[in-house]
């Protein structure tokens, strides 16, 4: 199955994503994870990524969908993925297509997280990352059991540089002006179902599995 998780920073498709990946035992693909191992890495994504992060815009379509199309064509991928981040415009939606089609595949689903602007700053000012795994915590809502220690790998949890609410607000504008028209654009494909996203986490994973068709 071809699923993206879409929805405004800090709905929770992270977290989403990776429990939906163990349950289907599906790749979870996070557009912004791989840009921020390229960093760390210091490889050519990475360069090209950085000060569009930094600033809390989007990365240009042109080399945001060469690092998906990358991905993509690794073996993990073939039997099907769950998009996390990507696509955010319009341009991407229709390289994904063509991503997907040379392969004979296509998107089967499109989950739309909705949570309210306060909700998404509140989880947002309270997130925490490993530098590891990329996994994601909430100093209040999904607290590690060891204070500044992944659960997963023990990576050390530190405070992703765009959670800054400065940052955190120009991501939300972001979304609202160049991701959110792809909600009409799946919508219009029949692809697209809608998530409340107030819920906390087991609250929200029960909805997605529903929408899917899932036993939780
Ligand atoms: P995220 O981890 O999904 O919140 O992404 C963090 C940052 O990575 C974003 O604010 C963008 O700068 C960049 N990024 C991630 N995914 C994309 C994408 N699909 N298109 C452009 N930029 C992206």
């Amino acid at each position: 199955m071809n699923l993206v998780l879409l929805g405004p920073p800090g709905a929770g498709k992270g977290t989403q994503a990776a429990l939906l990946s163990q349950r289907l035992g599906t790749p979870h693909v996070a557009s912004g994870n791989l840009f921020r191992e390229a960093m760390e890495k210091g490889t050519e994504w990475g360069k090209k990524a950085q000060s569009y992060m930094e600033g809390g815009a989007l990365v240009p379509d042109q080399v945001t969908n060469a690092m998906i199309e990358e991905r993509l064509k690794e073996p993990d991928c073939a039997k099907g993925v769950i998009l996390d981040g990507f696509p955010r415009t319009i341009e991407q939606a229709r390289a994904l297509e063509g991503i997907l089609a040379e392969r004979g595949k296509k998107i089967e689903r499109v989950l739309l997280i909705r949570v309210s602007e306060d909700t998404l700053i509140e989880r947002l000012s309270g997130r925490r990352t490993c530098r590891r795994c990329q996994a994601n915590y909430h100093l209040l809502f999904n607290p590690p059991q060891k204070e500044g220690v992944c659960d997963r790998c023990g990576g050390d949890l530190y405070q992703r540089f765009d959670d800054k609410e400065e940052t955190v607000r120009r991501r939300v504008r972001v979304y609202t002006e160049e991701t959110a028209p792809l909600i009409d654009y799946y919508r219009h494909q029949g692809l697209l179902t809608e998530i409340d996203g107030e819920q906390g986490i087991e609250g929200v994973r029960r909805r997605i599995l529903s929408a899917l068709s899932l036993s939780p």
